[in-house]
């Protein structure tokens, strides 16, 4: 089974490689950032809940992404393979998805990290607000926050998955598909 982790700063293209990635390898892309959106356009209690947070830049509860995220790992006992966009971003997200696949036998293969320089990074994220509505795009102030929240919580997830030998980077900046197909090199020398 081909269970991937893409990784990276907000605004780093993990959504746009990942869409090329599930389409090549026909894996079912989780996206926490994509489900809670999805959650908050219903107003379910769950969206309602990650509002408060996501629309602030501030990470949602560990607890509330994690049971997204078993959920959806038994809505799709049949899939040939998941690539997680956007979990894990806390050590504690890490550990819990490391557990929820150990259990299900079907550990992670990679995590791919996408590097992007920190200016980039907001100039990206605000015109993909302007393209795309995404009111945490849109102000500055958020952005920062995200990319703080990034810094401080998630870029430690690098080590963790380093130490398991299982972190690999790729350079996000440059043609689509050109980093497209550095990712895939790494995935097929996995695999
Ligand atoms: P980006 O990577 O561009 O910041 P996402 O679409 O992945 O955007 O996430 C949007 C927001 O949803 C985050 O800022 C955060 O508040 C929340 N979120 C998404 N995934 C997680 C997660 N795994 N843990 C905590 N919060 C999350």
């Amino acid at each position: 089974m081909l269970n991937l982790v893409i990784f990276g700063p907000p605004g780093a293209g993990k959504g746009t490689q990942a869409a090329k990635i599930i389409e090549k390898y026909n894996l079912v892309h989780l996206s926490t950032g994509d489900i809670l959106r999805i959650e908050k356009a219903k107003g379910t209690p769950l969206g309602m809940e990650a509002k408060e947070y996501a629309d602030k830049g501030i990470l949602v509860p560990d607890d509330l992404v994690i049971r997204i995220i078993a959920n959806k790992l038994d809505e799709n006992k049949n899939a040939v393979g998941f690539i997680f966009d956007g979990f894990p971003r806390t050590i504690a997200q890490a550990e819990a998805l490391d557990k929820m696949l150990i259990e299900r036998n079907i550990p992670i293969k990679a995590m791919l990290a996408l590097e992007v320089d920190d200016d980039k990074l907001q100039k990206r994220i605000l015109l993909r607000g302007k393209e795309s509505g995404r009111a945490d795009d849109a102000n500055p102030e958020i952005v920062r926050k995200r990319i703080d929240e990034y810094n401080l919580k998630t870029s430690p997830l690098k080590k963790y998955y380093t130490e398991k030998g299982k972190a690999h980077s790729v350079y996000g900046i440059g043609e689509i598909d050109e980093i497209f197909k550095e990712l895939c090199g790494v995935i097929e020398q996995c695999n």
